[in-house]
């Protein structure tokens, strides 16, 4: 743990390296060590050192989310065993009989949660297009307590008002979360606009390796940290000593990747834009996309997310991302390699093909996680998967 007030001045390259770690008081280890242990000894019942049992608080852990609060510009962080923990324990903070608003192209994982877990337990879910501000504020009723934003959003890469939706979540006294998964910390910091809650797949860009599961939960609200906490020990979706090391190792680099991940995405997204394969490109960080002006302004870069749509059908996109050797066919994105996908046969298959047409997911929509390989051998296998392909 350390004071963490001593970082607040710095900028994020340097707080991604030093903000939630000291060097080891007793050895002088420079790395927060795995803390592997369950339980703590005491010096008398109750005297212990802050840590008691590691589902509730673990070193390791205290040093991460304090390092995702640095990241974030918030004071309190809480770490989870996955994104969908972290999600999971926003919805704990409400009562049966409330209302949520969400975005109508939120992740699959949260909109499973939403529908199928959450409104058994008696809380009603609207989906809404949230780039329509007055059809957000049509859906907003007495008894809503939160509304849910993600920006980008996944695959179309829709970007949201921040500050225009926290202001209308606040004229409702409702909460405000935003899932910012996909922008990460380096390039967008919704605390900034008004959130009362950051959310995070851990999975995803922070880990940036693809080699751990994890989420986090940032405020800068003691009280609301506090019920957080209370969710966070008595759910148990903690991670573990490990998971916590490895996403540490993974935010040091995290301005460093991003810087890169965005320099190839722009560059892709061009020369995509140009190529008489391609119909048409998603990116915020293209001019021709509808909100780029204001992408420009909420987010520092354009992330490292993009999608296509490839001149052909779902049988010739389907061979395409088949046939690409620098880009990996997988689900998931935010890692140092770059992956490839489908939407309509992969991570949205599950949407009804005619509600799936209408929300633009073509046959040939190809989303692409650009990693931070050579742009060049990029392209050129994108080529010939494309010439395979058509
Ligand atoms: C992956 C993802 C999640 C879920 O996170 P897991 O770590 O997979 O549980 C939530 N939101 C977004 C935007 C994601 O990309």
């Amino acid at each position: 743990m350390t004071d963490d007030a001593a970082h607040d001045h710095e900028r994020i390259e340097t707080r991604a390296i030093h903000a939630g770690q000291e060097p080891d008081e007793e050895t002088g280890a420079l790395m927060t060590p795995i803390f592997a242990n369950s339980t703590y000894k005491q010096d008398a019942p109750g005297e212990h050192t802050g840590y008691e049992y590691s589902r509730t608080g673990n070193p390791t852990r205290t040093d991460l989310e304090d390092n995702l609060a640095a990241l974030e510009g918030g004071q309190f962080g809480r770490a989870f065993s996955s994104g969908m923990g972290s999600i999971n324990t926003v919805l704990n903070l409400l009562e049966a009989g409330d209302h949520v608003v969400a975005g109508d192209d939120v992740y699959g994982g949260t909109h499973r949660i939403f529908t199928q877990v959450y409104e058994k337990y008696d809380l009603e879910f609207d989906f809404v297009d949230t780039t329509d501000h007055d059809a957000v504020r049509d859906a907003m009723q007495e008894n809503t307590e939160l509304l849910w934003v993600e920006t980008p959003t996944n695959p179309l890469m829709n970007i949201n008002d921040i500050d225009a939706l926290t202001d209308i979540a606040d004229e409702y006294s409702a909460l405000s979360a935003v899932d910012n998964t996909f922008a990460t910390p380096a390039l967008q910091r919704p605390l900034e606009y008004g959130a009362d809650i950051v959310s995070h797949s851990l999975t995803k860009y922070l880990g940036g390796h693809s080699d751990v599961v994890g989420g986090a939960l940032v405020t800068d609200d003691q009280e609301l940290d506090e019920e957080i906490g209370f969710y966070q020990n008595s759910v148990g979706a903690t991670p573990s000593p490990f998971d916590c090391f490895l996403v540490l190792r993974g935010t040091k680099t995290l301005p460093v990747r991003m810087d890169r991940h965005c320099e190839n995405t722009k560059e892709l997204a061009s020369w995509l834009e140009a190529h008489e394969a391609v119909d048409r490109v998603y990116y915020p960080g293209l001019e021709s996309h509808p909100d780029h002006e204001l992408a420009s302004e909420q987010m520092d870069d354009f992330g490292g997310m993009l999608s296509f749509e490839l001149d052909g059908t779902l049988e010739q996109a389907r061979t395409a991302v088949s046939e690409t050797t620098v880009f990996t066919l997988a689900e998931s994105l935010g890692g140092v390699e770059s992956l490839i996908e489908q939407p309509a046969t992969m991570t949205h298959a599950a949407i009804p093909k005619e509600e799936r047409l209408a929300a633009g997911l073509t046959d040939g929509l190809i989303r692409v996680s650009v990693g931070i390989e050579h742009i060049d051998d990029m392209k050129a296998d994108l080529q010939a998967a494309f010439d395979e392909a058509l």
